[in-house]
């Protein structure tokens, strides 16, 4: 018998430099291929606690004049990104350093293609209508959980609480450079809230039904459920264990990946009108809605998700109970999301009941997510699933 491939795309960050200490060899890493000014984009507790010294060193004493942005925000605002591109196009930047979380990198992701093309943002929203080209890039996270160093999208704030995007492969770096000693100090809360926002972008880019979900997506997906399941609680506890920090790094690495070419779905569609108007982190957004999300889904789902259950909790793996196990896996899920010590509830996050139907009829705008889901969501459908989560 013979099978035949759906076709697919994939596209992904070029260069991948993966080892303890690399933020501190920035220069020899990168310095040629950033040119003889670079902008580097942070944000100001990162600048407090002088983690990106080594890194802006290092970049110095390869030659490169370096200008620090530290101004990224949490949802970085358009005012944020045109101060970036106004500091860099003072500097006559060459090139482009982002270092920090997601907020950063979405940042220097942008201002790297304004510097160098010069083009339109309003004319570049959306999807593949960036035109290019951009200054080289080089990002360095320093949380485990967005995978944006990996990702061709750039969220930005435009307004009170409009959230517009970037998509294209333009805005994928040329290098990223992940050090886990990076994310040594990260607080129990955003280790285990942007652990698991790792863990949902593996398991709805797994479950996508995107036309483009892949094999690469796929098997990616599911090594980065094995890492960051196995490896999340010790992070989250034992922040200092190497070991764990790694895989989690490593992880969300692979799950930025697998949904950068297989995208998220009604979870993340469901998480923005919590995050957007109630300023809730993403990734706790994210595990608030998540196990209600996979219920809704499991009709349509159940085999998707009894097939990765094993990954996560490797006693779930094998068997012929398909229900059995993506019943179980769901459970596990918010199991391990209340171990972590995430809030379970949005009215435990300041979220009155009254909000609700607001936050359906929000979450309906994220087309371009839901449509990927793998069960149709209704506003009555995330109405339904909002009074679960509450
Ligand atoms: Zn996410």
């Amino acid at each position: 018998m013979t099978t035949t491939l759906a076709p697919f795309s994939f596209h992904t960050t070029p260069g991948l430099v993966f080892r303890p200490s690399a933020a501190g060899e920035l220069g020899a890493i990168a310095a040629s291929r950033l040119g003889g000014s670079v902008l580097f984009v942070t944000d100001p507790g990162l600048t407090r606690l002088g983690l990106g010294e080594p890194a802006i060193a290092s970049l110095q004493e390869a030659g490169l004049k370096v200008t620090v942005f530290d101004a990224v925000e949490a949802d970085p605002s358009l005012a944020t990104l045109m101060k970036a591109v106004e500091i860099g196009r003072a500097a006559n930047a060459t090139g482009v350093a982002g270092f920090g979380g997601g907020s950063s990198l979405d940042v220097a992701k942008l201002a790297a293609l304004l510097l160098g093309s010069g083009e339109d943002l309003d004319e570049a929203w959306g999807v593949g209508n960036a035109k290019g080209p951009r200054l080289p890039l080089v990002l360095v996270p320093t949380t485990a959980g967005t995978g944006s160093e990996v990702t061709p999208v750039s969220i930005i704030t435009v307004g009170q609480e409009e959230k517009r995007g970037v998509s294209s492969a333009l805005l994928l770096p040329d290098i990223a450079v992940l050090d886990p000693d990076l994310t040594l100090g990260l607080p129990p809360a955003i280790t285990a809230a942007t652990g698991i926002d790792a863990m949902v972008h593996a398991i709805e880019a797994y479950a996508s039904r995107s036309a483009n979900n892949n094999p690469l997506s796929k098997t990616l997906a599911r090594e980065a459920l094995r890492l960051l399941a196995a490896n999340i609680e010790t992070a989250v506890f034992d922040g200092q264990n190497m070991e764990a920090r790694s895989a989690m790094l490593l992880g969300s690495m692979l799950a930025g990946q697998a949904f950068a070419n297989s995208p998220v779905a009604a979870v993340h569609a469901l998480a923005y009108p919590i995050g957007g108007t109630f300023h809730v982190p993403h990734g706790l957004s994210n595990a608030l809605v998540l196990p209600h999300v996979l219920r809704f889904n499991a009709p349509e789902a159940a085999h998707l998700y009894a097939e990765i259950a094993g990954d996560c909790f490797p006693d779930l793996a094998g068997g012929d109970d398909t229900q059995g196990r993506c019943s179980a896996f769901i459970e596990r899920l918010a199991g391990l999301s209340a171990r972590v010590g995430l809030q379970q509830r949005l009215r435990d996050v300041g979220i009155g009941e009254e909000h609700l139907a607001k936050m359906a009829a929000d979450a309906m705008k994220q087309q371009r997510l839901l449509v990927n889901n793998p069960r149709a969501v209704s506003q009555a459908d995330a109405l339904d699933i909002y009074r679960a989560a509450w």
